[in-house]
This record gives structure tokens, C-alpha cells and sequence, in this order.
């Protein structure tokens, strides 16, 4: 081989240079990755929903030993708990073998997704027709989620106080729906409307039933048949939809993508691929040092609101409980804890090239994107981590020989967006966003790399298992 030149030893010395996975890791730390994402991706499809993913979530700690946070109990270095919160968020935790007045550290990722959320009166009867009314959930491109088929997934509170959970469209025998779009051949005038505006909120109906109950007395045949089979079924009546929790999802499961499988195409890797790999870190980290904490929360693409969502005080409290049985303050452990806020970052897309600044976009392939602020305009609406956070970040990735790559959300004033990272961030902890670079984010067909993925996973561990 030639000698290197003095420029190119320079170089290589003071340039910072992202490194493609794929030519970085070795077979066997490929073949581990692509294993790895056999398991995300079995994850994903059985966890379509926040209940749902929180549930398998708990039944994968639980196999674990896992064993529910009693708060009046106190612990010992090694022993696993969890808290469920409400069933659509998790906490769960290994205590470390120093004492939480050293701090914790915090993995912490959503398992909410966009998708169409039932309207409290849904169900109705036009030409002949039933269909469900909905509320979209989440920053959607509604026009994406016309003409594909849906399932349907959620939890009915009957008046008598029983619950039934209702989960219909996954399984090959499964009826599907959908809402429908319009033919190109009288799409004459909704063409010439906005991209935002192609299908409009209150035209994301749910198509559910045809066939008349046959009476000739009575009106609103079809939606009568799909209240009889809905009452056979359930034992619900119409009334109960309003306390109820359905989501409209995409109905196919998620695939390999590409010739080389290289990629996961699906619904919801925003943020499963960060919470799946979140839960395995927790999972898989053996003896820490720190107690770690992986909480899987609800409500991120609403904004964090709500007392799933970690605007509340939910992980406060966890955190507050840890204290007390240590016989300290919450806020001598918040004010020394550390935080990877965990959630996917926009990728740059070859086909859209004009939204990301190049140089400082994360790629597809080039591992786990560290994202030092969010926020919208004038970093509106982000913690931004600080250097020194940053920098030790940074260390611990290239120490643990983790690839990753940095990753701003799109150009200035291209738009952006926001994670949980400010409001972990607001309770006096150290937190950075760092994350699975996705393709078509939010649209109900997602795209990561496998290899990024596994890195998430690699990252995530390093940083429970920091000494
Ligand atoms: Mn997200
Ligand atoms: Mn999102």
C-alpha cells in the first residue's frame, strides 16, 4: 500500500469524517444487528398502539423479572422494578449499586405514533354506507392515510363498568377498513387543492359496513347491522363509544426494505425503534453502576400533555419515591442525573434535498444521530444540551466504539419539530436528544436503517452501563 501522504494523515487527524456503518462493522456485528432488528420488528407488530406497546412491554419485563415499583419497599443494588402508568406508559428500572443521590440515568423514548383516533359519537349511515367519524392524533399528512387498510385497536369502558378491548385487522382472516379517496377521474377540482388540504380532516372517514339489517320498518339499516354485530361481539351499544379509546392504524405488518434488506419499512418506528431499543438496553444491562431508568411514555406527538405524558409529574414522582427510601430529596437526585432523550431524528431524503442543510443533516446508514437542540425558528422549544453534556456524550459513544453521527432537525426556518428532551430537561437534569435517523417520518410507511437501529440499542446500553 502507497504511503499516506502528509495531507491526507492531516486529514484524517483533523477532519470529522461520519462513518458509514456498513463499511465500519464487521459480518458478524452486521448479522448481530439484522437478529436484532428480527426482534424490533415482531415488537412493532404486535405493539400497533400505545396500550398495546405498553402492555407488551410490561409482559417482556415481567419475563424478565421485572417485578411492579412498590414505592413503599426499599431496594437493593440489582433488583428490577416497573410502574405502569395507566397502561400507556412504562417506567422501568435497575437499581444501581451506588446510592441515587449520585444521580440516574434516564433512557427516555414515546410509544405513541400518529394515527386516527375515533371521534365520542363516531358511527353513522350515509347513502347507504356506515362509516366511523375520527380525529386525526398527531402531525399527519392526512392525504397519506386515504385508501390504505386500517386496523382498528382500543379499549371500550362499558356502562356497567367492564372493560373489552377491541383489536381487529391484524390477523390474515381479519376484516380490514379504510377511508376512501376519490377516483382521478372526478378528482378534477380536489386536485387543484393544497397538498394539505387533498383530504381534509373531517373527510378522514372510516369506511366499516354495506349490508342493511333487513326490517322494513326501520331507517339506518347498515348502521344498525354493524351496531348488532358490534353488541354481538362486545356487548357494547352506541353510547359506549364515548367511553372508549379506538386508534385507526395502518393494518399490514412491518417488512424488509430494499434488495440488500438493509431497511425496516413500516408503521411507527417514530418512536418504537427508540423505545424497543430503550427496553432492551433496560433489559440487558447487568449490575449497573447508576440506576438506570428507561421510561416509555405516552402523548409525545400531542405535545406531552396529559398524565401519560412526561409534561406530568409521573416520572417526578418515580424518581421522588427512589429518593425517599434513600432517605434524600428528589432534587438532590434530579440536579445530579443524566438523560438521553430518545426519539428519531429526520433523515435526509435524496428526493427532498432542499429541507436539510447537508452538512449537518443525519443520514440513513451512518449510525445513532445525536441531535444537540430541536426547536422551531429561533431554537424555540428545546432544551439545547450544553458542551460539556455533549462532549461527554460523545466520549462515551466513541469509548464504546458506537456508531453515530449528528443530526439537525431540517434547515433553519425550514419548520422543525420538539421531543421529551425540554421537559426532563426542566426538572434540573442533563438531557440530549440522540436517535434513530428515519425516511417518511409520520407518514403510516416509515423507513430506518437496520444497522441504525442496533446502534440506538449499542448507545443506549453504553450508557446504563457507564462506569
Ligand atoms: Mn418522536
Ligand atoms: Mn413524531
Amino acid at each position: 500500500m502507497a504511503e499516506k501522504t502528509k495531507g491526507q494523515q492531516l486529514a484524517e487527524e483533523l477532519m470529522f469524517t461520519p462513518k458509514q456503518a456498513g463499511m465500519t462493522l464487521s459480518q458478524e456485528e452486521i448479522d448481530r444487528a439484522y437478529d436484532f432488528c428480527g426482534d424490533y420488528m415482531q415488537f412493532l407488530n404486535t405493539a400497533k398502539t400505545e396500550r398495546l406497546a405498553a402492555g407488551r412491554t410490561v409482559a417482556l419485563l415481567e419475563a424478565a423479572g421485572f417485578v411492579p415499583f412498590d414505592r413503599t419497599h426499599v431496594y437493593k443494588a440489582g433488583d428490577r422494578v416497573y410502574l405502569n402508568n395507566r397502561g400507556k406508559a412504562v417506567i422501568a428500572a435497575v437499581i444501581g449499586r451506588k446510592p441515587v443521590a449520585e444521580g440516574v440515568r434516564i433512557v427516555a423514548a414515546h410509544i405513541d405514533a400518529p394515527r386516527l383516533d375515533l371521534k365520542p359519537n363516531p358511527l353513522y349511515e350515509d347513502s347507504d354506507l356506515a362509516l366511523l367519524k375520527t380525529h386525526y392524533y398527531g402531525g399527519i399528512k392526512k392525504y397519506q392515510w386515504a385508501a390504505i387498510p386500517l386496523a382498528l385497536h382500543g379499549v371500550v369502558i362499558k356502562r356497567d363498568g367492564s372493560q373489552v378491548e377491541v383489536s381487529i385487522g391484524e390477523e390474515p382472516g381479519d376484516p380490514v377498513f379504510c377511508v376512501t379517496d376519490l377516483l382521478p377521474h372526478l378528482a378534477g377540482e380536489q386536485m387543484k387543492r393544497t397538498l394539505s388540504a387533498g383530504i381534509k380532516g373531517e373527510e378522514l372517514n372510516i369506511l366499516v359496513g354495506s349490508m342493511p339489517f333487513k326490517d322494513d320498518q326501520q331507517s339506518e339499516l347498515v348502521k344498525l347491522n354493524i351496531l348488532r354485530i358490534l353488541h354481538e361481539k362486545y356487548g357494547m351499544v352506541e353510547a359506549d363509544f364515548l367511553s372508549a379509546e379506538l386508534e385507526a392504524v395502518p393494518a399490514y405488518p412491518v417488512r424488509d426494505l430494499g434488495f440488500d434488506r438493509s431497511m425496516i419499512g413500516g408503521y411507527a418506528h417514530d418512536d418504537r425503534v427508540c423505545a424497543y431499543t430503550a427496553l432492551r438496553a433496560v433489559l440487558d444491562v447487568e449490575a449497573p453502576l447508576s440506576t438506570v431508568i428507561t421510561v416509555l411514555t405516552d402523548k409525545e406527538e400531542t405535545g406531552s400533555d396529559g398524565n401519560t405524558g412526561l409534561n406530568s409529574a409521573y416520572l417526578r414522582y418515580f424518581i421522588a419515591d427512589l429518593a425517599e427510601a434513600e432517605g434524600v430529596s428528589a432534587r438532590t437526585v434530579l440536579s445530579a442525573s443524566k438523560c438521553l432523550s430518545a426519539d428519531v431524528n429526520a433523515a435526509h431524503d435524496p428526493t427532498f434535498p432542499d429541507v436539510t442543510d447537508k452538512r449537518n443533516a443525519a443520514r440513513l446508514g451512518y449510525g445513532v444521530a445525536l441531535m444537540k437542540y430541536s426547536g422551531s425558528r429561533g431554537k424555540s422549544g428545546t432544551s439545547d444540551a450544553s458542551a460539556e453534556f455533549t462532549g461527554e456524550v460523545c466520549r462515551l459513544l466513541d469509548q464504546a466504539g458506537v456508531i453515530w453521527q449528528q443530526g439537525e432537525l431540517g434547515k433553519v426556518d425550514m419548520g422543525g419539530g420538539g421531543t421529551v428532551a425540554l421537559y426532563v430537561a426542566n426538572l434540573d437534569v442533563d438531557v440530549i436528544d440522540i436517535g434513530v435517523p428515519v425516511l417518511s417520518m409520520h407518514a403510516p410507511f416509515e423507513v430506518v436503517s437496520k444497522l441504525d437501529v442496533y446502534m440506538a440499542y449499542r448507545a443506549f446500553r453504553a450508557f446504563f452501563e457507564q462506569k
